[in-house]
């Protein structure tokens, strides 16, 4: 019998997610960003599941094959573009789409003696200084790009550093300002808006939008929960408890003995570590549902296990269901309490999870 831990994927909740991205950027076409197998969510499944994407979005050129080898057809983007005349080569065999953010890039596509077209994104470096071009340098490499008979489509795109805290609107502000600068001398289509942008940046619209996180159910914005966002949890995190310890007052619990009995406390051993991607820094009172309830993680997380108060938890026993994250217990609660964000706790899933897709 296999350990009781699974990711339970909903793709009807998926879709709704997609659907809510859709309406706030009702005029732009949609490119879904699957990157990191599609946060952890599984890659073919996400991207078949979301058959209305007018584009996808992944950085790993094997997923980008992945996804053309199974028959995925609409236009697909790397998000970092290509390292290599290799590289190059497979992506105008896969007639795929490439951002071009380094002059590196714009040489190997300059000395690429195939025919095949390929559609670009050009980065504008506009205040993330990450990848892209400075407005100044854009210039140039648009020129390049253009005189480049083997370019088909140039699409101008940046990407924000703050979208999601309304304490930095003069930042996203001036990024936007930066980039009409830029591409409102180009009759070119454009691409700004991640998740957060979309849905509190109307300005940022323009013809492509690049939705990722809050696909997966989870709220890109730092005084917003996925609920009030209409947002639902795509993966749930669920486990069993496969022991409980009974102990008596002073009593200390797992590695380091970091956690002890302020009096005699029953304690639930859960089949969940930081091997399969719960977060070793969680501290106790992290939350945990055990049968539905609302209890507290206590002690150390260890590789294979985590402990839980079951104090006051009704009909507590071997084989309890237990939520790490996701439905009823939404992941940025967890993540805020191991002091990290929702899209490193989906990353962070490790393979040894069974996934079941409802
Ligand atoms: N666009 C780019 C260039 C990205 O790197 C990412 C993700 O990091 C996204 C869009 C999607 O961002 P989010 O998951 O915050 O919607």
């Amino acid at each position: 019998m296999s350990r009781p831990i699974h990711a339970r994927i909903d793709l009807a909740a998926l879709q709704h997610n997609f659907y809510i991205a859709r309406k706030h950027a009702q005029n732009a076409r949609v490119i879904a960003v699957i990157k990191a197998n599609a946060y952890g969510h599984g890659l073919l499944n996400i991207a078949n599941a979301i058959k209305a994407a007018d584009a996808f979005a992944v950085l790993e050129l094997d997923a980008a094959i992945r996804l053309r080898e199974a028959g995925i057809y609409q236009p697909i983007l790397l998000l970092e573009g290509f390292f290599s005349e290799a590289d190059l080569a497979i992506i105008r065999q896969y007639q795929l789409s490439t951002v071009i953010h380094h002059h590196e890039q714009l040489a190997m596509l300059s000395s690429s003696k195939q025919e095949t077209k390929i559609n670009v994104f050009l980065k504008i470096n506009t205040g993330m200084n990450r990848l892209g071009f400075t407005p100044e340098k854009g210039l140039v490499a648009l020129k390049i790009l253009k005189n480049n008979p083997r370019i088909d489509q140039i699409t101008l795109m940046t990407h924000f550093a703050s979208a999601d805290d309304p304490f930095k609107k003069d930042e996203v502000n001036q990024q936007l300002k930066r980039f009409h600068l830029f591409a409102g001398k180009y009759p070119l289509p454009c691409s700004l808006a991640n998740s957060a942008a979309i849905l509190q940046y109307p300005k940022a619209h323009a013809d492509w939008v690049r939705p990722g996180i809050m696909l997966y159910g989870a709220s890109p914005l730092i005084d917003k929960t996925a609920s009030e966002l209409g947002l639902r949890p795509v993966m749930t995190v669920s486990s069993k408890i496969i022991a409980i310890q009974y102990l008596a007052a002073k009593e200390k619990v797992g590695y380091g003995g970091q956690f002890q009995t302020e009096q005699p406390m029953h304690i639930g051993i859960v089949a969940c570590g930081y091997a399969d991607g719960y977060p070793r820094h969680a501290p106790t009172g992290t939350p945990v549902l055990v049968n539905g309830q609302r209890t507290r993680i206590v002690g150390r997380i260890s590789m294979d296990m985590l402990t839980v108060d079951l104090t006051g938890i009704k009909n507590a026993r071997i084989g309890s269901p237990v939520i790490l994250w996701g439905n009823e217990l939404p992941i940025e609660e967890v993540a805020t309490s191991a002091g990290t964000i929702s899209y490193e706790l989906f990353c962070a899933l490790s393979s040894r999870v069974k996934t079941i897709t409802t």
